[in-house]
């Protein structure tokens, strides 16, 4: 498992430190992600449900 303390791919913030969209269900989260998009994956959040990564 790659895990940081912060900061990682699994954060619930983007590099700037703004808080990362929050999707309610995993369908939501794939219909979010932009076809332009590589490598965009959603990835479960224990706090807002489901957020979107590389
Ligand atoms: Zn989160």
């Amino acid at each position: 498992m790659k895990e940081r303390k912060s900061g990682g791919p699994r954060s619930c913030y983007k590099k700037n430190g703004a808080p990362k969209t929050a999707f309610k269900t995993r369908k939501e989260a794939e219909k979010a992600i932009p076809r332009t998009s590589t490598g965009l994956r959603p990835y479960e959040c224990p706090v807002h449900g489901w957020h979107l990564g590389h």
